[in-house]
This record gives structure tokens, C-alpha cells and sequence, in this order.
């Protein structure tokens, strides 16, 4: 696997991570709360405190079955540093993206999966 560098590194890393253990896109993280501190926060790479939500049309590039697919996520939340322009995608940017990426793929959406299950009697996972 080639270097994962940027942000778009961390982006695809944590994709990554959600598909183990699951063949696809299925993010077994809860939602957890943003941590209390108010806006903006410290910036990791060039420690400002110039952090904030930030509305980005995202290019994304993503594999299933050895394809490469191209989509956009437009208006994606993520963390931007307003000096360097690091961006950071949290747990929220993520599920965003997957479900981009199941809607560009023509997947069933989580919901419909659960809604599913419920159907069928099965546990919730
Ligand atoms: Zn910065």
C-alpha cells in the first residue's frame, strides 16, 4: 500500500479502518459527542488556534471490488485549520462519506439495512 499522507490520507486510513471486520462500509463506531471545548481549536500541524467546522465540497476516491470510484460529497463538515489548512474528518465526515459512496454504488443506506433487520426479527447491530 503506498504512503498514506495529508489529509485525504487520514480520510481514506479511517475508511479503512471502518471496513475491517466488515466487508463493507459499515461503521461499527457510535456517534460520540464532540469533546466540550469550544471552537476554534488547536490546529496539530501548525498549532493555532485556528480550527473550526468547516463546509467543504469534498473529492473523494474510494475501492469496492477492486473498482475505483470517483465521487463528490458536497457540503461535507469537516475540521478546518483557517491558517494552514489542515482538515481533520471526524466520525460525522465519515458516515457522511460512506453514505455518499453507497448512494453513488446504488448500496443499500444503513437505515434500509436496519430497517431490514427489524423486519426480519434479527438484533440490531
Ligand atoms: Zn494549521
Amino acid at each position: 500500500m503506498e504512503a498514506l499522507v495529508g489529509s485525504q490520507g487520514l480520510a481514506i486510513a479511517f475508511l479503512f479502518a471502518m471496513t475491517l471486520g466488515n466487508r463493507l462500509l459499515f461503521p461499527s463506531v457510535t456517534k460520540s459527542p464532540r469533546p466540550p471545548e469550544p471552537f476554534p481549536w488547536l490546529c496539530s500541524r501548525c498549532g493555532r488556534a485556528t480550527v473550526v467546522p468547516t463546509l467543504i465540497d469534498y473529492q473523494a476516491a474510494m475501492k469496492y471490488e477492486g473498482r475505483e470510484y470517483d465521487f463528490e460529497v458536497p457540503s461535507l463538515e469537516v475540521l478546518q485549520c483557517g491558517d494552514c489548512g489542515e482538515q481533520l474528518f471526524d466520525v460525522d465526515a465519515g458516515a457522511t462519506i460512506s453514505a455518499a459512496f453507497r448512494a453513488k454504488l446504488g448500496l443499500l443506506q444503513l437505515d434500509q439495512i436496519r430497517a431490514g433487520r427489524k423486519a426480519l426479527g434479527l438484533n440490531q447491530q
